[in-house]
C-alpha cells in the first residue's frame, strides 16, 4: 500500500501515519521527495486491509492499494490449477467441457428435447434453469420445484450432470438436493449471503461475473465460497456492460487469460448471454475456446421460436451440433479437446 502525503504535511502527521501502520505490525520503506513523502506500507495482507484507515489520518492525500483484495482465490495462495471435478467431468483439465440445454426448463418435452439434442452433439453437463432471476417481476418466473425435478429426471434419463441457478439462499438446500452445479447468477454476484450459502453447501459453484464487476471484484466474490471451505468454484464471464450497445452485452476476452493469471480456479464463458443474437454466438464461442477458456455455458433449445425467455440467444440443435464441430479444431490446435 502507497500513502502519498500531501504536499508540505508536517513531520507530526508523518508520525502519525508511522504509528497507525506500526500498530498494524506493519513495516514501512519511506521516499522523502523534495516537497512530498511517500510511504510504502508493507506486508503479507495489506490487500486486505482497508485503505480508508490510513487515508483518514491528517496530512494523507491518497492511498494506493498494491495487493489485490481477493485472497483465496489467487495464484499466490495457491500455484497450481484447481480442477473441479463433477461425477467423473472435470472443469480446468484439458478437456474443454461444453454445458448445454435451455435457458429455462419449461417442460418435459422441452427439456427432453433439449438434453437429448446437446447429448448426441456432445455436450457433457446439461443446463436449465428452474428459478429465473428476470429483470421483471411479470415475466415468466421459472418453474421452481417442478422444474428441478424434471432436471432430475432428465440427468437420470441421460446420464448428465445438471447446472442450474439458485437465486435465493434460502432455496440452496432445496436446489443442490438436485443440481450436480449451482449457478449464481450476474444479478447475484455480490449477493454476499447467497454467496455465503452456496459455500457452505459445499457443492460445486459455477460463479458468473456481474456484469458491472470488474475481475478484481468477481474474483473477491469467488473469496466468499472459497472461505466457506468450498474448494469447487468455477467462474464464468459472461459479458459486461458497456457502451456499446450493437450486442446484449460486451464479451471480455481478454478476462479469460487475466483470471488464468490472477487466479488458479477454472474458468467458462457463456457466450449466449453476451451475444444476445443466435447469430453471434458461434464467434464468441470460438474465440472462448481460442482464448483459453475451460468450458462453454450454451444455450440450447428445441425451438427457440418458442422459448419462454432467451429465444434470441438460442441456438437450434442443428446451430449446436455445427458449432461443436467448429470448435473441436481449435481446441486441438491449443493442446485441449472437446
Ligand atoms: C442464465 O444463465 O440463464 C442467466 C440468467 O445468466 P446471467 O446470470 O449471466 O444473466
Ligand atoms: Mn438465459
Amino acid at each position: 500500500m502507497i500513502v502519498e502525503m500531501r504536499t508540505g504535511a508536517g513531520k507530526d502527521e508523518v508520525d502519525v501515519v508511522l504509528a497507525k501502520v506500526k500498530s498494524l505490525g506493519l513495516e514501512v520503506q519511506m521516499n522523502y521527495g523534495t516537497n512530498k513523502t511517500i510511504i510504502a506500507v508493507l506486508g503479507s495482507n495489506t490487500g486486505q486491509l482497508p485503505t480508508d484507515i490510513l487515508a483518514v489520518l491528517p496530512g494523507v492525500e491518497n492511498v494506493t492499494r498494491i495487493m489485490k483484495p481477493y485472497k483465496l482465490a489467487s495464484r499466490g495462495f495457491k500455484q497450481e490449477d484447481s480442477l473441479v471435478n463433477i461425477d467423473g467431468v472435470v472443469i480446468g483439465d484439458k478437456r474443454v467441457v461444453i454445458m448445454a440445454g435451455p435457458c429455462a426448463v419449461e417442460s418435459r418435452q422441452q427439456l427432453t428435447e433439449a438434453t437429448a439434442a446437446v447429448k448426441e452433439a456432445g455436450a457433457t453437463v446439461l443446463r436449465g434453469g428452474a428459478f429465473k432471476p428476470r429483470t421483471s417481476p411479470f415475466s415468466f418466473q421459472g418453474m421452481e420445484k417442478s422444474g428441478l425435478e424434471l432436471l432430475a429426471e432428465a440427468k437420470k434419463k441421460f446420464n448428465l450432470p445438471v447446472i442450474t441457478e439458485v437465486v435465493d439462499p434460502h432455496d440452496v438446500p432445496l436446489v443442490a438436493g438436485y443440481a450436480d452445479i449451482l449457478q449464481v447468477g450476474s444479478r447475484n454476484m455480490q449477493n454476499f449471503s447467497l454467496l455465503m450459502a452456496v459455500g457452505r453447501s459445499q457443492h460445486p459453484v459455477l460463479l458468473k461475473r456481474g456484469f458491472s464487476a470488474t475481475v478484481t471484484e468477481w474474483l473477491t466474490a469467488a473469496d466468499y465460497i472459497l472461505a466457506e471451505g468450498n474448494n469447487r468454484v468455477i467462474l464464468c464471464e459472461r459479458g459486461i456492460r458497456t457502451f456499446e450497445n450493437s450486442v446484449r452485452f460486451s464479451v471480455d476476452i481478454s478476462s479469460i487469460p487475466v483470471v488464468k493469471k490472477s487466479s488458479h480456479l477454472p474458468v467458462v464463458l457463456d457466450p449466449s448471454h453476451a451475444a444476445g443474437h443466435y447469430s453471434l454466438v458461434p464467434a464468441i464461442a470460438r474465440a472462448a475456446i481460442a482464448a483459453g477458456a475451460d468450458g462453454l455455458l450454451l444455450e440450447v433449445h428445441p425451438n427457440p421460436k418458442e422459448a419462454l425467455v432467451d429465444g434470441l440467444q438460442s441456438l437450434t440443435p442443428a446451430a449446436f451440433t455445427r458449432l461443436m464441430a467448429e470448435l473441436k479444431p481449435i481446441a486441438e490446435v491449443i493442446g485441449r479437446y472437446i
